[in-house]
């Protein structure tokens, strides 16, 4: 049985956890999908999804429930995607409670403000995904431990660590379920 969390605190968390479903459905595996929003919840998962949303809220509030000291302590995996991406990093433009899963300086809201939103093809490892771009996060630097695994022309936009994977976009925002069953298959 393999238990993935969705950290429920704030956001976009009732697509992660259709799309982990089907994502879980797909690796015919026998699984739990399980709303985080204290310590006891996270400590039963075996890999962490975090979705968009406001990073500095997502983060005072996972220091708050204790979410933040089981990640570290139980070294759950973490999947983030645009706010979760903020908040895997070792370093932000802003001072606000981190992770600091994965060797890498993030700049938020680097493509602009709300309306500047878009869409755009990306290629992660050699396959194809649409990018939805919100208000999304980019990456300044990576440090040895981290693998750039995508970017928009310089601009670096995925990364990976272990079994960590952050993305500035939403893949949970299309139908896709490539990337969440890519992390899974790490956590398994
Ligand atoms: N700009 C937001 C932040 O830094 C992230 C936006 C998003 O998750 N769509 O928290």
């Amino acid at each position: 049985m393999i238990r993935i969390g969705i950290l429920d605190l704030q956001g976009d968390v009732s697509e992660h956890f259709q799309i982990a479903q089907k994502a879980l459905e797909n690796l015919k595996v026998e699984y739990q999908v399980l709303n985080v929003r204290n310590a006891e919840d996270a400590a039963l998962c075996d890999g962490i999804i975090i979705s968009g949303g406001e990073s500095t809220v997502i983060g005072k509030l996972m220091v708050e429930t204790g979410i933040k000291d089981i990640i570290i302590n139980n070294e759950i995996p973490v999947f983030g995607t645009c706010a979760g991406m903020v908040l895997l990093a070792t370093k932000t433009d802003y001072q606000q409670p981190l992770l600091r899963l994965m060797d890498m300086k993030v700049k938020r809201n680097a493509f602009g403000r709300q309306k500047d939103s878009f869409e755009q093809e990306i290629e992660i490892l050699g396959e194809k995904y649409t990018g939805v771009f919100i208000r999304a996060p980019a990456v300044d630097e990576v440090g040895d431990k981290a693998q750039i695994i995508s970017k928009i022309d310089d601009i670096i936009i995925g990364v990976k660590q272990g079994k960590n994977m952050a993305l500035a976009f939403h893949p949970e925002l299309t139908e896709d379920t490539r990337l969440h069953e890519y992390f899974i298959k790490e956590v398994l």
